[in-house]
């Protein structure tokens, strides 16, 4: 769908739009007060408390503004912790003992976008059921204006990224890294990672060189941590003399990139996978939880560690957070670099991520790419079955059915979608809930073998 034409989208992950267009100051405000009228009636609380922050886009403060009246004005106190990374607001909300958040972010979509996304009072995403209320009160104004003497607060917290990188010096090893001052590329994409990710590593003993790391919001490169977009990374890093690694951050700054000493990107799949093996090392095992269409490399590297297993949920963030709580689970994740370390907030968080990922570096005395050489390696395939042409949405659930059963002799999730588990590999298929497609994730030990587990499904599917 091209930006223009996008309408206003509502999911599980709050809501997205364009700037001027679908994301106005209108829509900010009743989205504030959708989930303060939800707030005051769930909490039962007169004046529930509420972090607000935002992830530094210039189309920001406004509706920043907009969803803080929003707030207010139905009984809301508001905690304005300003320019703030996702995970930041997640960590804030327990500072502060609030009782949701809220932050004004699209994420890693490039610059038109703009969006608000709702935490709860643990500082959670909200699980789907809570999530679609949130949105239904939104789009059915079910508001419940305050009168004057009930109109909310609003105090200003303009510590919050000092909070949250001391809540990851304090759960990680700071003087095996700091012992070995590395070198290390930093691309905060001017985004809101800028002054906690800086701050963080020189509080480690880092040499730091930062790149797009003025907090301005106006993107330096398109904003995906992807290896297209990652060029000015890898060549800063491969002329950093002596650098350990380059790291890259989303604009909102949950996800992290890595590339390695020479400046090549070592995928995405590997963040989780290395602060997954730190935190195993550490502990001797435990629990890990980890999306559906996330790599098996984290399978691979939990098997070296006795009595560890991976949980594997639904994708989106509430869902590896719902399978990661009640394991007591060390760490949870995405394989687009979104890595969730419990001691520190229930958000994907690019420090934390960062952090552990410097740890194992320190702890084993090798370079990043020796360490990613000895990781079982996969290609993975990224499809999408087109059903427009064969009956459009009505025909998903039936492909979905047919694939099921013709691989019913094999290991089959239905958990979200269908994923089928060979020996060798796996293949992943997902709905879109907007479109007749169904996309389709195989991973294998070589390429031709992932899109052949790609071709058998799509026969089966008799498309
Ligand atoms: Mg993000």
């Amino acid at each position: 769908m091209d930006a223009q034409g996008a309408p206003l989208m509502l999911s599980v992950s709050g809501a997205r739009g364009i700037v001027g267009k679908t994301m106005t100051a209108e829509v900010a405000a009743a989205y504030g007060a959708a989930f303060g009228s939800f707030l005051r009636s769930t909490t039962g609380k007169a004046r529930p408390r509420v972090v607000v922050g935002l992830d530094g886009r210039i189309s920001g403060p406004p509706l920043a503004a907009a969803a803080i009246g929003g707030l207010t004005a139905t009984g809301c106190d508001v905690i304005d912790i300003g320019v703030a990374m996702t995970p930041t607001v997640g960590v804030m909300i327990g500072h502060h003992r609030a009782d949701g958040g809220l932050t004004v972010t699209a994420s890693h979509n490039p610059i038109e976008w703009n969006g608000i996304k709702c935490l709860d009072g643990n500082g959670l995403a909200p699980p789907p059921a809570i999530a679609k209320e949130i949105v239904d009160r939104f789009r059915e104004r079910r508001i419940d204006w305050c009168g004057p003497l009930q109109t909310g607060r609003v105090e200003r917290d303009g510590g919050a990224a000092r909070v949250h990188v001391d809540r990851v010096l304090a759960n990680v090893d700071v003087a095996s890294i700091r012992a070995r001052t590395f070198t290390v590329v930093l691309d905060s994409v001017n985004g809101s990672g800028c002054t906690g990710g800086r701050m963080l590593l020189e509080e480690l003993g880092c040499r730091v060189e930062h790149i797009f790391g003025e907090p301005t919001g106006i993107f330096g490169h398109v904003p995906e941590p992807l290896v297209e977009n990652l060029v000015d990374l890898a060549n800063a890093t491969r002329n950093a003399k002596g650098a350990a690694c380059g790291f890259a951050q989303d604009p909102d700054a949950d996800r992290l990139a890595i590339v390695d000493e020479a400046g090549r990107f070592i995928g995405e799949e590997c963040t989780l996978v290395l602060a997954a093996l730190r935190m195993l090392q550490r502990t001797g095992g435990g629990a890990l939880a980890a999306n559906l269409s996330t790599s098996r490399m984290i399978d691979d590297v939990a098997a070296r560690f006795s009595g560890s297993h991976v949980v594997r949920t639904a994708v989106g963030e509430a869902n590896v957070v719902a399978g990661l709580r009640p394991a007591n689970g060390i760490l949870g994740g995405e394989g687009n670099g979104g890595v969730i370390f419990p001691p520190v907030c229930w958000v994907r968080d690019s420090l934390s991520a960062m952090a552990l990922v410097l740890e194992l570096l320190a702890h084993e005395g090798k370079t990043l790419s020796q360490l990613v050489a000895a990781l079982p390696r996969y290609a993975m395939v990224k499809r999408k079955m087109e059903l427009a042409a064969v009956g459009g949405m009505a025909a998903v659930a039936p492909a979905l059915a047919k694939v099921k059963a013709a691989f019913a002799n094999e290991r089959v999730s239905d958990v979200d979608g269908v994923r089928i588990d060979f020996a060798d590999g796996w293949v992943h298929l997902r709905a879109s809930n907007t479109e007749p497609i169904v996309r389709v994730i195989a991973e294998a030990p070589d390429a031709a073998r992932a899109n052949a587990l790609c071709d058998a499904c799509a026969r089966a599917a008799g498309i």
